[in-house]
């Protein structure tokens, strides 16, 4: 559990983390409709998806989801730390992940800190509440690692630019309808100075999102076209050329606070497999626990960090290594002691649990590859050549 720092007097008392965590968990106790859905193993994604959506909307119009978000974006006040002590609490009320709703510690403090305030302020809202889902469009067939070498291009165009080019690899962009996308208004070699961020409406003329269906039968990745599309001057996230700061900004919480929020599903998982397989490996399920507890002590300094509101920079590669390595041992033990996963078993629980294995083989990539991610400890910490 996140600790926190001493309480702020305020006229609303939730503005406390602790008295919000024991609000909410009295709340959650009481087993609403949305939570016993969302807690029921849902192997087809689009049907995690809507429960998910339904989950969040409840969250949101009881008032809780609203919790660590500006007041003047639609938030109730508050930092990060509300968030992750609602998560922290749905994680412990046995919802298996975050599903799609990642994006709320990947993209939206991005967007809160950086988006175009009108936009933000009437679109949050709609992400918190599970109405509207965002996607991250920044990876292309040929830029990945080396990103700023991206070819996507905004061209002027009247009140604003016509974007073309390809991304791929975009996380649930079959479910969003807006894309934060990175593309080129500089000139074709002019790197990561050259770059702007844009939000993109999915729905509009000349997108097309293909998705791919990934070895762990879900379809949460994507290919998505863009030709010929116009997005006005005013979906622009931070300054024209300034998106490679953007992006920064957004893989600083993509490779540091999210371990936080991801890790507190992982120990209930591991917990679970713990209690299930009595006389396991012990020594397995022990070095799983010493890798989350790294990301406790990580995770647990980035989240006090941004409350505090100092930026994670480079320290963020480390915890994402970090989270990498304990995603996978929690996993391996998961696969090591349910025979009936290793079997072959086939139900939805079972199905929920190859899922997971599967994924936790390719964590090593999103947010920048494991080698990445080495190369910024390296450089920009270590201070090696
Ligand atoms: C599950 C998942 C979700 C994703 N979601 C998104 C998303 O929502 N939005 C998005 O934009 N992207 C997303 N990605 C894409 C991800 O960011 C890229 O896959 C990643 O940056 C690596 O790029 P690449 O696949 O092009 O591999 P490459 O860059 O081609 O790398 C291939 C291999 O070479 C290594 N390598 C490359 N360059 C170097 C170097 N200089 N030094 C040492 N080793 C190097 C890499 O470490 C890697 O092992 C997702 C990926 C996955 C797996």
């Amino acid at each position: 559990m996140l600790s926190t720092a001493p309480a702020v007097p305020s006229a609303d008392p939730l503005l406390d983390v602790h008295a919000f965590r024991g609000a909410l968990e009295t709340w959650l106790d009481t087993s609403p409709p949305a939570l016993q859905a969302a807690q029921v193993a849902h192997p087809v994604y689009a049907e995690r998806v809507e429960t998910m959506r339904a989950l969040l909307a409840s969250l949101h119009d009881a008032g809780w989801a609203r919790y660590g978000w500006p007041v003047d974006l639609g938030g109730n006040g508050g930092t990060i730390a509300h968030r992750a002590a609602m998560w922290e609490a749905i994680a412990r009320h046995g919802v298996p992940g975050m599903a799609l709703f990642e994006h709320l510690e990947i993209l939206a403090p991005t967007l809160a800190a950086h988006g175009p305030t009108a936009f933000v302020a009437e679109k949050l809202p709609l992400l918190l509440a599970g109405r509207e889902l965002w996607a991250q469009g920044f990876s292309e067939p040929d830029a990945g690692s080396d990103l700023a070498s991206l070819r996507t291009t905004a061209v002027p165009d009247g009140d604003g630019y016509v974007i073309n080019g390809r991304k791929i690899w975009t996380s649930w962009a079959k479910y969003a309808t807006w894309c934060l996308l990175l593309a080129r208004t500089g000139t074709a070699d002019s790197r990561h100075r050259g770059l702007t961020a844009f939000i993109v409406d999915l729905r509009d003329p000349g997108v097309d999102v293909a998705a791919i269906e990934q070895a762990n039968g879900t379809d949460e990745l994507a290919e998505v076209a863009f030709d010929g599309v116009h997005v006005s001057g005013d979906r622009i996230v931070g300054e024209v050329g300034g998106g490679w700061a953007v992006a920064m900004h957004i893989l600083s919480h993509e490779r540091g606070t999210f371990a936080w929020f991801r890790h507190c599903f992982l120990y209930q998982q591991l917990t679970a497999c713990a209690a299930d397989a009595p006389g396991r490996n012990d020594t397995a399920l022990g070095n799983a626990l010493l890798d989350l507890a790294a990301v406790t002590a990580t995770g647990h300094a980035g989240v006090m960090a941004h409350a505090a509101g100092s930026p994670l920079g480079p320290k963020a590669a480390y915890t994402k290594l970090l989270l990498c390595a304990s995603e996978q041992a929690v996993q391996d033990c998961v696969l090591a002691g349910d025979t009936d996963l290793a079997a072959g078993r086939q139900d939805d629980e079972v199905a929920l649990l190859r899922q997971e294995y599967l994924f936790s083989r390719i964590v090593t990539v999103y947010g920048g590859s494991q080698q990445m991610q080495l190369d910024t400890i390296a450089k920009q910490m270590l201070g090696l050549p």
